[in-house]
């Protein structure tokens, strides 16, 4: 599937792993052609987690309307593609089912290539949007509602996990916290707000693992810390924007060191930031102190590439694309799919 002489790859992404239904075209695995998402945070609300078989629904209602606008924003129609993306996973198995089905019932009606993307590698390519010259390697922080990694990444297709959360996700930290202290949903955006009139020194919360050898993580005894701060204290005498600057400054300060650690210790000397959570001010800001102290080269995406979209699939599909690297209509999603 080389490119035929100077005529541009124009990638349809779609991408279903999770509450947000989302289809971007991408040119070239860089200039953003259009970009949606529908995202279904207003029906998970009020269950304070997303529901799968709601979120599996949700899919199902709206994403050939996104193709539609997709490929209308784009001033474009499906003969103009030259492949369909999709995340085949990780993620939730019924919401990957809808994307997946989708692009292979569209690859069979239009005889385009069907290219299956890794859900964490295209949110380390979202970075690729914004910044095309990154070298490799790098090492990639993911932390996001579903993962909180640490990866080596050589070269496209020599991926290595260094590193990882042994029990919660930065996200679903913050996003658990948040729903404890009723401060709405999903809370790591509003914990990121709060946090900014408060002082993280204020309660000392358990860096756990930080010490430890190795760039392993773990959250749950930070979240029940939390948990019993708030019972002794009492929930209305909590200075709450204390409370979510010292909650996440605990979460930030053990991914920060884990991960300039990696970076000296492996000796790459730059960073590439992804993920939901990478949309955090607070966590940019200490990443940004560190990189320029150890002088390494930081990465990260705007905020709304740090979320799930699909640009950033086709973004990585791209790299696939290039390599022939394709999928067959016999392709299954796989909750647990792994790096590659
Ligand atoms: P993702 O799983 O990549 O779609 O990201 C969703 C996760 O990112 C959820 O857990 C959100 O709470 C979290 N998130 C989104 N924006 C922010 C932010 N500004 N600060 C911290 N967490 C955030
Ligand atoms: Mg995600």
């Amino acid at each position: 599937m080389s490119k035929k002489g100077k005529e541009k790859v124009k990638i349809i992404g779609i991408e279903t792993s999770c509450d947000e239904t989302a289809v971007a075209i991408v040119e070239d695995g860089r200039k953003i052609l259009s970009n949606l998402v529908a995202s279904q945070v207003d029906f998970h609300r009020k269950f304070k987690g997303v529901v799968p078989e709601i979120a599996s629904r949700k899919h199902l209602e709206i994403i050939n309307s996104l193709i539609d606008e997709a490929l209308f924003q784009a001033n474009l129609s499906l003969k103009d593609l030259s492949a369909i993306a999709v995340t085949l996973g990780p993620g939730l198995i019924g919401a990957l089912l809808i994307g997946v089905s989708t692009a292979k019932a569209l690859s069979y009606a239009t005889s385009l290539p069907l290219i299956g993307v890794n859900h964490l590698l295209g949110h380390i390519w979202a970075n690729f949007l914004e910044d095309p010259q990154i070298k490799f390697p790098f090492i990639s922080l993911i932390v996001s509602g579903g993962h909180t990694s640490i990866i080596l990444v050589e070269k496209v297709g020599k991926y290595k996990i260094i590193g990882e959360t042994l029990d919660d996700a930065a996200g679903e930290a913050l996003d658990k916290i948040a729903g404890f202290m009723n401060l709405g949903y999903p809370g790591g955006p509003i914990i990121d707000e709060l946090a900014q009139e408060g002082n993280p020194q204020a309660i000392n919360f358990p860096r756990a693992m930080i010490k430890k050898k190795g760039y392993d993580l773990s959250l749950s005894g930070l979240k029940t810390a939390a948990l019993n701060y708030v019972t002794r204290v009492g929930q209305e005498k909590i200075n709450v924007p204390d409370f979510c600057a010292s909650f996440q400054e605990a979460i930030f300060d053990v991914l920060v060191d884990k991960v300039t650690k990696a970076a000296q210790e492996f000796k790459i000397p730059r960073i590439v930031l992804a993920g939901g959570v990478g949309a955090n001010t607070r966590l940019r800001e200490k990443l940004l102190e560190e990189a320029k102290k150890f002088q390494l080269e930081l990465y990260f995406p705007s905020p709304f590439l740090c979320t799930d979209n699909a640009a950033m699939i086709a973004a990585f599909g791209y790299e696939k694309f290039l390599r022939e690297d394709l999928v067959t209509l016999e392709v299954e999603p796989d909750a647990n799919f792994p790096l590659r």
